[in-house]
């Protein structure tokens, strides 16, 4: 049982503050995912779980051992990195086994273990190969076995699928999903895919200039964003969010007042988020719709996006079944789904409602 616990966990490179006071709980035996733009500090902290980077300020505890003391060595830990670092000159099989092979473990149990992992990797046939003999994403799944042989208490993965193929990317999501539910170690795993991290996570961190924006299931983060920056960045198409205004009990876009009730206390100015998936196209007219033109229209596979304008600079994508026509310039109306509209405080960014 290994809760990781990050407090008060502040880095620097120089005047730049890569991690600001920090706070963190990975709960014992769960997929944790740090999500977040290019440099925002994923990688940075969890080299400092690691052991790779020293602290500015804060500390680091494994349940109840203080570890951001402690060398990498004495932390129980296995990480795997994009850049998947192999021994050239030793086969498949001794990669695999060279953390099991130094701890002095007995040759049978080091084959079973090496063999037991290279199944669920699917690189049994590759055992005696070096990794120059090996594509890309055969290393990565090397470099994988690598880190789950020695059983550690926990896993700690650096966007371990970055370099595959996109059809591989989605086995290995499988995988490594299905590898955690059976071994069950505490695992932190760092990406900027979304997709990798809704797909895997048990909870996902979603980061932002070193700060922590919000934690959650990746239901809670998708469906209730606590603020303007989760809500942009989470989800595909991103949410629209559009400038309203709350007064005398009624919420206005653009000049049309819809049937939409704000909590007590909500500014007069606030953004409304909803979805594109929760955008329709109706006749203009429609019961609580807002008129506009269609702007431009795009098939993405089996939908279609609509972005229709409102207001000069002010457009709201829709996303419809790639049957439903619409021309550019059309006069359409949107309705947003009243049940799933998000709103916003846009001097704090905080989610309202
Ligand atoms: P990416 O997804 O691009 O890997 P990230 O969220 O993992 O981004 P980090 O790699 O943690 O971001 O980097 C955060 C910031 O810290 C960046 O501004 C980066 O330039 C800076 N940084 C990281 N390591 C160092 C270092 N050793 N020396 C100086 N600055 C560094």
């Amino acid at each position: 049982m290994t809760d990781v616990v990050v407090q008060g966990l502040s880095k620097s490179f120089g005047s730049n503050h890569v991690l600001k006071a920090l706070d963190l709980r990975v709960p014992s035996r769960q997929f944790v995912t740090l999500l977040g733009p290019s440099g925002c500090g994923k990688t940075t902290l969890l080299r400092m779980i690691a052991g790779l980077e020293k602290a500015t300020a804060g500390e680091i505890r494994f349940g109840d051992r203080r570890v951001d003391t402690l060398p990498p060595g004495e932390r129980n830990i296995a990480m795997v990195f994009q850049s998947y670092a192999l021994y050239p000159t030793m086969d498949v099989a001794r990669n695999i086994g060279y953390g099991l092979e130094v701890r002095g473990t007995p040759k049978a149990e080091k084959q079973d273990k090496v063999g037991a992992v290279a199944k669920v990797l699917e690189i049994l046939h590759l055992l005696t190969r070096k990794p120059k003999q090996l594509s890309g994403g055969q290393r990565q799944r090397v470099a994988l076995g690598r880190a789950m042989v020695r059983r550690p208490d926990i896993f700690l993965m650096d966007e371990p699928l970055s370099n595959l193929d996109a059809k591989l990317r989605a086995t290995m999501r499988g995988e490594l999903r299905r590898f955690h539910l059976d071994l069950g170690t505490t695992t932190i795993y760092v990406t900027h895919d979304q997709l990798e991290a809704m797909t895997m996570s048990d909870l996902v961190v979603v980061m932002n200039e070193g700060v922590v924006q919000q934690i959650g299931t990746p239901e809670e983060v998708y469906g209730k964003p606590a603020n303007l920056f989760v809500a942009g960045f989470i989800g595909t198409p991103p949410m629209n969010l559009i400038p309203a205004r709350w007064e005398d009990g009624a919420l206005s876009v653009a000049g049309t007042a819809l049937p939409i009730t704000l909590p007590a206390g909500a500014p007069a100015d606030v953004i409304l988020g909803v979805r594109p998936q929760d955008v329709t196209i109706v006749p203009a007219g429609t019961l609580g719709s807002i008129p506009g033109k269609v702007w431009i229209v795009e098939l993405i596979g089996s939908e279609r996006l609509i972005e229709v304008e409102l207001a000069p600079k002010l457009r709201v994508t829709a996303e419809v079944r790639a049957s439903h026509r619409a021309a550019i310039d059309d006069a359409v109306a949107i309705r947003p789904d009243p049940d799933n509209l998000h709103v916003f405080d846009p001097a704090t960014g905080m989610a309202i409602s």
